[in-house]
């Protein structure tokens, strides 16, 4: 299966070693290149917009961590104020001023988010933000979207993206019927089905979740109506419009997908960025919900290490670094590039093929589209699609090892690296 040119020894054993200890010899699904075949390239280090294995190969990195490495990798400033934190420890366990800071400014960007509550993952920030929209509204059913991925809490393993879309899996064993039974599922960009399931299901809908801009079923970007057709029914019905923005959120601009697309949800989950490469997450919302949670309200959620100070500080350094003028118009103008040039590009080899990007976030999939929902997306060529992964990191590129995944930039791609990354491009997609 593994027919590469890369010399990738080291990385095969390491591996092979991982996989009597660890669960498929990783501890997070998509990393281990199941979808695409062959084998993961096992990291040594990453800067900037590179990555380097453990054999020397150094490569082109779109995964940026799966969204944090927004600045680059190991950006100096953001190395410099860690060691920095470093030395007055790693976990205090007590209110701290860093929270402050970065609250005030997740607060500033974010036109919804009025208050904030820190946590450790994405995961944990939609589990937490579940909780308070049902506790808000003392409704229990929510609808979520097909393809769309909110973290592995049972509530959300309902036609879920990303790794479980990735591995093509059915909904989870170990997740009891009686957890999922309030989980109502639509298509994506489908405003009809929500509207149905609102009417079959009156004053019972606690809120609906989504990813405004969908990254964990492929990039899938919002038809113009869908957005503000959300926000217009779940008025209507009394229930909470919440976006998940643990990928969006500073990465298509700096308030998230709801000051690009000019809507307020009530609520809204933060991950990836905000935490700078450290474990962050963070969920925030209107000032009348957010004083539900405990110990303000008597919604419980809490977290031994929440707000933790290095967290914190690659977090505020992130964010200094992204709200300097220019960053997302760079971003932009870099991640076109990239998409537009791809696409040329396999249309001029001969390969259906759409996609696109908005700011540092970018897809492409192998069908020729477009793609709407999840349902469009599975319609790829899956095969293809593994040929072009494998082919793009022989000629040292990294890309997401799966068509279910959307791809980033950073500030550290320059034109140099999008031009390299075309013309490995030209290159694989001829022999495709
Ligand atoms: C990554 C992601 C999550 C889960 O975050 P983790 O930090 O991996 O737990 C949730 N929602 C969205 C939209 C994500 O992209």
């Amino acid at each position: 299966m593994f027919t590469s040119s890369l010399k990738t020894t080291k990385s095969e054993e390491i591996f092979a070693a991982a996989q009597k200890l660890m669960p498929g010899g990783v501890s997070s699904p998509v990393r281990a290149f199941k979808s695409v075949g062959g084998q993961p390239i096992v990291f040594d280090r990453v800067k900037g917009a590179y990555v380097w294995d453990v054999d020397g190969n150094q490569y082109i990195d779109y995964v940026g961590t799966w969204g944090p490495a927004i600045c680059g990798h190991a950006h100096p400033e953001v190395i410099k104020a860690l060691h920095d934190a470093l030395e007055k420890g790693t976990s205090f366990g007590a209110p701290c001023v860093l929270e402050n800071i970065l609250a005030e400014m997740v607060i500033d960007a974010v036109p919804s988010i009025e208050m904030v509550r820190f946590v450790n993952s994405g995961t944990e920030a939609c589990m937490s933000v579940l909780r308070l929209m049902r506790a808000f509204t003392g409704r229990e059913k929510i609808i979520k979207f097909e393809g769309c991925y909110h973290g592995h809490a049972d509530m959300f393993l309902v036609k879920a993206g990303s790794g479980v879309a990735t591995l093509g899996l059915p909904d989870s064993p170990g997740v009891p019927k009686s957890t999922t039974e309030n989980t109502l599922t639509a298509p994506f960009n489908n405003l009809e089905a929500v509207k149905a399931l609102f009417e079959q299901n009156p004053d019972q809908i606690a809120g609906v979740i989504l990813e405004p801009v969908v990254g964990n079923a492929g990039f899938i970007p919002p038809d113009g109506g869908f957005l503000p057709g959300l926000r217009e029914l779940t008025r209507e019905h009394g229930a909470l419009l919440v976006f998940d923005e643990v990928m969006t959120g500073f990465r298509i601009a700096y308030g998230g997908a709801q000051e690009k697309f000019g809507i307020m949800p009530d609520l809204t989950t933060l991950g990836k960025v905000i935490g700078g490469g450290l474990p962050v997450g963070a969920y925030g919302g209107r000032r009348d919900i957010m004083q539900m949670v405990a110990p303000a309200g008597p919604m419980y959620q809490a977290g031994t290490l929440s707000g933790n100070p290095l967290a914190m500080t690659a977090g505020i350094k992130t964010l200094e670094i992204l709200r300097q003028p220019g960053s997302y118009e760079y971003l932009e103008t870099v991640t076109k590039r990239l998409a537009d040039g791809l696409l040329q590009i396999a249309r001029e080899t001969g390969h259906a093929v759409c996609g696109g990007s908005i700011s540092g976030m970018f897809g492409l999939f192998f069908t020729e589209g477009p793609v709407h929902n999840y349902e469009d997306a599975r319609k790829s060529d899956l095969q293809k699609f593994s040929r072009f992964h494998r082919g793009m990191l022989e000629h040292g590129v990294y890309l997401a090892p799966s068509q279910f995944e959307a791809g980033f930039t950073s500030l550290a791609h320059t034109d140099t690296d999008i031009d390299r990354t075309l013309q490995a491009a030209r290159e694989v997609m001829a022999k495709l």
